[in-house]
């Protein structure tokens, strides 16, 4: 694993845990909130809390795969949380389906939302209740209005970048009229289109976002969780701070498109946070009375606070002696304050605090009334990757008009797509590391950069093995009819560890198509017979002899459709003759007689230009064509049973995966991963 790229949220994040910034923070006895050792001793030290939230509604690509990496990644690197989040709050184009695909792709990208006893698996369509309450806080305390006119109108008075919008007509109604008219809505008396909630903000902010943004619309739409529960739904902007503030994430990383929007998150939080905290306000505002009225009265809160703690405490020795005491008030009743006992559940915190943090969180979360934590967003750039297109509207296109073969087709920029092309988790991780964090937009990422991660990845750990992708025949003439040997090949040539394997030698050969030429061209090594008459130039046959054509077999086209050659017997790989005759191409090849067929697809890219949505023209005019080529092959008999899902390099022609859809055994089939250098010509 490579070393994590710092950046400037790694920046950020250490310096909220080192000044406990925006962070839970502990009472006396814990000043610093976050330390490794800490860490160790308690589960509830100040923890950062990220989300990754997709919205499931279709599959997710290699955009949001950065977005995975940098917010598990984050959180697993911090000792925090990574909440997966479905962002589920427009019920139109959200299915099933890509809920299940996309839990299935960020596992297998090799992360985990399950943290010990926290699932952290939620639904922002489970908050629709509180969003709802929320909104309703908003009219009555002036800050929202239903607004009825049409979107036209909307869109023409909200004005632009240069020009101030104009209020609504509807802006100042009294709030008992947009509070019954948004019941109105919610009960469904109210046709689609006909009215909004709007927040108030102000029509002539430079910030167009706080134009008095929409937060609510009618829609009278099947909900995939929520059925037709609801006809009005939260819009993203106004639902997102909510999810944030519920599941008290600290920080809600998100791509740079949403930096204008931030303004908004803040301002909504600012308003909605006293309804949202309303319990913990409410009893930290009696705890403050109370500290007024002196100190023996705030000290009782705490102390009742906490002998209803009691069952949370372990079994070490100061744990034990506290849980005495506590029962034994919860039986008899709090004691004054300045007993015995009480002064000991004092000396005992003091002393051991890493011991009571539990309780101590459960008693100062109550007396602490700037304990509450305010969520924050921050913004990076989104990934942008040549020659694909990541925006889910057209993958979907791609995939409902037939111009790949689904989703997961092996060309596609999914991750399902990429999974299926061979790409491994690690590939991915090293991709996004490599890609980085900042906040500067619009860069691109050559294609040829994910590529080569899975190159690497694979140059590793992947055994060779010897494919014919276009098989021509080779007839070794002065081979004895009907013999065979075996011979041995390496697994790996670095990695004597990987072993060997076997393959058989005979008269019959396949060797690849491109290996013979009838008309050379200038440079090439390979095998041909000149036509001026002199000798043909020896070449190599990988683990076996050196072979020296002699003539060729053509069909009635005049195509050639098999070599004949003689071997040099004394050349045998690996004996004390192979160097006796000096050749300068080593070709591979496989036995006829034992080669195994094999479907073998091999992909080019799936667009031919570098930005495929940019420019003049539909991007779909920018396929490549033919970017799927099915070939019928040979593979080596040790190929013929691997599982789904294996990785190998064939020697010379690439790295290729046994398809994880179509491969059986018996019956292989391979796809091209990656090719063994980076070749694209522009
Ligand atoms: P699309 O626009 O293709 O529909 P989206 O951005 O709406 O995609 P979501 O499902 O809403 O997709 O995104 C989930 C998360 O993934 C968001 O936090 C978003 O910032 C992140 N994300 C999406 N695309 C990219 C990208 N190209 N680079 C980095 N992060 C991305
Ligand atoms: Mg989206
Ligand atoms: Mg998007």
């Amino acid at each position: 694993k490579e070393p994590a790229t710092t950046n400037f949220l790694r920046n950020l994040i250490e310096d909220d845990l080192a000044n406990g910034v925006n962070l839970p923070r502990y009472w006396c006895g814990h000043p610093a909130p976050y330390s490794e050792q800490q860490d160790k001793g308690s589960p509830d030290v100040a923890k950062i809390r990220t989300r990754f939230p997709p919205e499931p509604n279709g599959y997710l690509h290699i955009g949001h795969a950065k977005s995975i990496c940098l917010n598990f990644g984050l959180a697993r690197d911090y000792g925090g949380y990574c909440h997966m989040r479905f962002d589920d709050t427009n019920p139109v184009k959200e299915d099933q389906e890509y809920v299940d695909g996309i839990l299935d792709s960020v596992k297998w990208l090799g992360f985990s939302w399950e943290h010990g006893e926290e699932k952290n698996l939620y639904f922002a369509s489970s908050y629709f209740e509180d969003m709802y309450r929320f909104a309703e806080h908003l009219i009555k305390t002036g800050y929202a209005y239903v607004d009825e006119q049409t979107a036209d109108e909307m869109r023409e008075n909200r004005g632009t970048l240069k020009e101030p919008g104009v209020d609504s007509p509807y802006r100042n109604r009294p709030a008992d009229e947009s509070l019954r008219l948004f019941r109105e809505m919610r009960a469904g008396k109210h046709p689609e289109g006909s009215m909004v909630l709007r927040a108030k903000i102000d029509m002539a902010s430079p910030n167009i976002n706080l134009r008095d943004p929409a937060i609510y619309r009618i829609r009278f739409a099947e909900h995939h969780a929520t059925g037709d529960k609801w006809c009005i739904y939260p819009m993203y902007t106004y639902a997102h701070p909510i999810e944030d503030s519920l599941e008290n994430i600290t920080h809600s990383i998100c791509t740079l498109e949403f930096e204008d929007q931030r303004a908004f998150y803040d301002w909504a939080l600012e308003r909605i946070i006293p309804v949202l905290r309303a319990p913990q306000y409410e009893e930290a505002r009696q705890v403050v009375a109370q500290m007024a009225a002196g100190m023996n009265d705030r000290a009782e809160a705490f102390i009742r606070k906490l002998a209803a703690s009691a069952a949370k405490l372990g079994q070490s020795a100061p744990e034990r002696q506290m849980a005495g005491i506590l029962a034994a008030w919860n039986q008899n009743g709090i004691p004054d304050m300045n007993d015995q006992s009480v002064l000991q559940v004092f000396a005992l915190l003091n002393r051991f605090p890493e011991n009571f943090t539990p309780i101590l969180q459960a008693a100062l979360d109550v007396v602490r009334p700037n304990f509450f934590l305010l969520s924050h967003q921050y913004e990076f750039n989104r990934l942008n990757l040549t020659y694909v297109v990541v925006s889910k509207r057209k993958l979907i296109q791609l995939v409902t008009e037939g111009h790949v073969d689904g989703w997961d087709d092996p060309r596609m920029p999914t991750i399902v797509g990429l999974r299926r092309r061979g790409y491994t988790p690690e590939s991915i991780q090293r991709f996004a590391e490599r890609c980085g964090v900042s906040r500067v937009a619009g860069g691109w990422i050559d294609y040829s950069v994910l590529e080569q991660s899975l190159r690497e990845d694979l140059e590793e750990r992947a055994a060779r093995r010897i494919a014919v992708l276009r098989p021509l025949k080779l007839i070794i003439d002065n081979y004895p009819e009907g013999e065979s040997e075996t011979l041995v090949a390496d697994n790996h040539p670095q990695k004597p560890e990987m072993g060997t394997r076997t393959i058989t030698f005979s008269k019959e050969l396949w060797i690849e198509e491109s290996d013979f030429a009838e008309v050379p061209p200038k440079g090439f090594r390979r095998l041909t017979i000149p036509a001026d008459g002199t000798p043909a130039k020896p070449v190599r046959l990988r683990y076996g002899y050196v072979i020296v054509p002699t003539s060729v077999e053509k069909d009635a086209e005049g195509r050639v459709v098999a070599v004949h050659a003689e071997y040099l017997p004394e050349t045998k790989s690996g004996t004390e003759g192979s160097m006796s005759v000096k050749t300068k191409a080593t070709i591979h090849w496989l036995d006829a007689k034992t080669a195994v067929p094999a479907e073998v697809r091999v992909y080019d890219r799936l667009f031919c230009e570098a930005h495929p949505d940019a420019g003049e023209g539909n991007f779909l005019e920018k396929l490549t064509p033919n970017s799927k080529v099915v070939l019928n092959a040979f593979v080596e008999p040790a190929l013929a049973n691997v599982a789904p899902d294996d990785k190998f390099q064939f020697e010379r022609n690439g790295y290729f995966v046994a398809d994880r859809v179509d491969h059986k055994p018996g019956a292989p089939v391979f796809n091209l991963s990656v090719g063994l250098k980076d070749t694209w010509k522009k």
